[in-house]
């Protein structure tokens, strides 16, 4: 076994895929959730625990642990290899470590954002930290927030980080391409963040990514600063606290999400989960696809003025095409979410938090604003504007229910008004991405499954399936071809193996008959199989032998005709006789 090998074998792929989709048991050994690799507004995205692979029934994606790790976090294999190590305790031998140069490069700037991250901690306890420090004592952080956070200060020399990176050995390039300092038109480099508070922004697998860092000097613009583009940090794929929030968005079936770095730093330390902030831009479709894998539903919660009230309406639609469940959640007294829960306590912010409207009675609300509570005519208007809205709700039922309640919140009395609204919210197109379903037929299933269940069971079947000539009208032939050229080579039959041998649309289709079957298959089922699968086969032989008959007697090829026919006789006598 090659470490490779020793890291899949101990490593469990439901754990791993979990931690990024929110997966439900599908069958004794499947799991299922939202596709994280395309957009789906019904689970088709499969993960099957003692097959070790994962697939995606409407886009094909699907693969094994490491292919996992290397698409959804964007790394080589290198790095998924070392970090499912890690996850299993494994040492990595060290020929290993010559990597290929992009995760040699990624590495190396990981360990840059580690010492910098330990720089900036230093500094906040420092001497250098008194007014940081008094800046977050003012915020209400108590020193365990401050630890939990990893919080920091970057100091204002602009040559801290550079002399540290010098220190270490690591070269201009790699200094450069840390996204820690900047160069100055001569060309001299100095450092990015300086007195500023700090941030450190982590990957959803917890890897340190990049900093954000709040300007303690009122002249300093902007007010938030957050690290470059790097090749570890593209801010439209990061969420802030994601990596803590995760398994209790999991847990809780729910995202509550703020907007700034103390927002989601004070709700979180008021004892409230699970909180994420968006990082220095607005929502993207990328970030809303990251939480939609661990929770379908929102909650958002931000600043109690117009430009917070914007952003919710922005996002809303955003959300909406990602078949986000979406409230939203109102603070009064022109407090942001930190604040409030400082000066309201935590028990009233949670209370505001299980009474967040659902979208739409808040964009009524909005809508109504504006408008002559008395005037009926202002209604109708505002119900017009509510109608695109209900039309994104993906279930009709749903969907009528809240026309329903939309009608009576609003006041519009039963009529032709109401009958419009229904009709406009009653129809609603819907693009389904579906992949042709190809049947297996049971008993060819439950073979490929039995197949990869022993050693022992594989020669049965590859021995008894190999004399049975319909296997060519299989619509799993290609599977079988593989598998018997497998057997052929003397070659362990494991279900990767022939995975990676087989086309796309064949790897779907055992992946499909994998997934379908339900644990292991006794003997007497193999056996039940076979025998059924030899008598269609049969059946196929005498109905194939009854066309040329008629054939030649039409003909008039007597001789030939009389031959089949006794073939034909024969067979059907033995039939009968095993019968
Ligand atoms: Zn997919």
């Amino acid at each position: 076994m090659d470490f490779k090998d020793q890291v899949k074998s101990q490593v469990d792929i439901v754990g791993v895929v979990g931690e990024y989709v929110r997966l439900k048991k599908a069958g004794p050994q499947s799991y299922k959730g939202i596709c994280p690799f395309h957009s789906e507004k019904t689970p088709s995205f499969h993960v099957h625990a003692t097959r070790q692979f994962y697939h995606c029934f409407s886009c094909g994606a699907g693969g094994d642990v490491f292919k996992f790790l290397m698409n959804i976090e964007g790394i080589g294999f290198f790095e998924a290899l070392k970090s499912l190590a890690e996850r299993c305790g494994i040492p990595m031998p060290k020929r290993s470590l010559v990597a290929d140069e992009d995760s040699r490069l990624r590495a190396v700037l990981f360990q840059m954002q580690e010492l910098a991250a330990a720089n900036f901690r230093d500094n906040l306890r420092g001497a250098a930290g008194v007014e940081a420090r008094a800046y977050l004592e003012k915020r209400g952080l108590r020193p365990e927030t401050i630890e939990q956070f990893a919080l920091g200060y970057a100091e204002r020399s602009g040559r801290a980080l550079l002399r540290l990176f010098e220190q270490q050995g690591f070269d201009r390039s790699q200094v450069e391409a840390s996204g820690l300092v900047r160069k100055r038109e001569d060309g001299t480099l100095y450092d990015y963040f300086r007195n500023r508070l700090i941030f450190p922004i982590h990957g959803e697998s917890g890897k340190l990514v990049g900093f954000a860092g709040r300007a303690l000097a009122a002249e300093d613009n902007p007010k938030y600063l957050n690290s470059p583009e790097t090749k570890l940090y593209q801010k439209s794929h990061v969420l802030y606290n994601l990596h803590r929030a995760k398994e209790g968005i999991r847990k809780e079936d729910r995202t509550i999400l703020v907007e700034g770095y103390m927002d989601a730093i004070g709700v979180t330390a008021a004892g409230i989960q699970p909180v994420v902030a968006v990082c220095g831009t607005s929502l993207t479709s990328q970030q809303v696809q990251m939480l939609k894998r661990h929770s379908q539903r929102i909650v958002l919660n931000f600043d109690p003025d117009a430009a917070g009230a914007n952003a919710a309406g922005r996002y809303i639609n955003l959300l909406l095409d990602e078949s986000m469940q979406v409230r939203i959640m109102e603070l009064d007294a022109d407090l942001d979410p930190d604040e409030y829960c400082k000066d309201r306590g935590a028990a009233a912010y949670r209370e505001r938090l299980e009474k967040a409207k659902g979208y739409f009675y808040w964009v009524a609300d909005r809508a109504r604003a504006g408008q002559d509570p008395n005037d009926p005519g202002a209604r109708v208007v505002v119900l017009r504007q509510l109608v695109p809205l209900v039309q994104r709700i993906p279930d009709k039922l749903e969907r009528m229910q809240a026309a329903e309640d939309l009608a009576g919140y609003i006041g519009v009395e039963r009529g032709v008004v109401l009958d419009q609204f229904r009709k406009a919210v009653a129809t609603r197109q819907e693009a389904v991405l579906e992949r042709p379903k190809i049947a297996l037929r049971a008993d060819e299933r439950l073979l490929l499954c039995a197949v990869f269940d022993s050693p022992a069971m594989a020669a049965d079947v590859v021995r008894e399936l190999k004399a049975v000539e319909s296997i060519g009208r299989f619509s799993s032939r290609r599977i079988f071809q593989a598998i018997f050229g497998m057997a052929e080579a003397g070659a362990e039959v494991r279900f990767e193996e022939v995975h990676a041998r087989l086309e796309e649309a064949d790897q779907n289709l055992l992946a499909e008959a994998v997934l379908a079957g339900d644990g292991e298959s006794s003997r007497e089922d193999v056996l039940a199989a076979i025998a059924s699968i030899r008598r269609s086969e049969e059946q196929h032989h005498r109905s194939e032998l009854k066309v040329r008959i008629r054939e030649l007697e039409r003909n008039g090829n007597w001789p030939e005709a009389l031959r089949l026919t006794g073939e034909l006789q024969a067979i059907e006598r033995a039939a009968r006789n095993r019968e």
